[in-house]
């Protein structure tokens, strides 16, 4: 079965990938299998990093990779945390400072429109000169008080317009249906299926 490695160590993220991959032929394997660090982060934009995260994680296995950048975008605060998510609140990384420094910097603020994003990248092997990128986007807003307790990073502060419910409170199931995440594994998902014959 073709295997292909998932650069990333966020447990959560690669549940969600995992799930969606799921009935895919190919064998999709966590780069922690590997005991490999993470890699750099270095650029401005999510789909240089998704890339060079994917490159990295291709280069130290040998396999075809797949590698998600992603973060939450405040209108209000220019796009921010952005690229800067994971980290908002700073070293080391922790969902609960990172919560409370949004909620922080909300502080009286009624416009709460925001956005998740993500970029997903699949290449063939490292020197791969044409990349698959797919990308989704989740509209919302920020909610004051948190809400749920299912998900992570953002996702109790994560209003889903659709729905009304935070992506806290959403199902992993309906989570993986309507996310950023979901929505650009899913076009990366067709391509698999081109790319493998099945
Ligand atoms: P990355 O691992 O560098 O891509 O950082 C992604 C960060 O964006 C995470 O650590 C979270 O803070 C945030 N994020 C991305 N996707 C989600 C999501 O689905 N739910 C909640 N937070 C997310």
């Amino acid at each position: 079965m073709k295997k292909i490695v998932i650069a990333t160590n966020n447990e959560k993220k690669l549940n969600e990938i995992e799930t969606i991959l799921g009935d895919l032929n190919i064998q999709v394997i966590p780069q922690s299998h590997f005991k490999i660090g993470e890699s750099e982060e270095p650029f401005n934009t999510f789909i240089e990093n998704a890339l060079i995260k994917a490159r990295y994680a291709s280069e130290k296995t040998g396999l075809p990779a797949i590698a998600d950048d992603s973060g939450l975008c405040v209108d209000i605060l220019g796009g921010k945390p952005g690229i800067y998510s994971a980290r908002f609140s700073g070293s080391p990384k922790s969902d609960e400072n990172n919560n409370l420094k949004l909620l922080e910097v909300l502080k009286d603020k009624n416009k709460r429109k925001a956005h998740y994003y993500c970029a997903i990248v699949f290449i063939e092997s490292p020197s791969d000169p044409r990349p698959i990128i797919a990308e989704g986007i989740w509209q919302g807003e920020i909610l004051e008080i948190p809400r749920g307790k299912n998900g992570f990073g953002y996702d109790s502060l994560f209003l889903d317009y659709k729905t009304d419910l935070s992506a806290a409170e959403l199902s992993a199931e309906i989570k993986n249906k309507i996310s950023h995440r979901g929505q650009a594994l899913q076009k990366i998902k067709q391509k698999l299926k081109i790319i493998y014959g099945q």
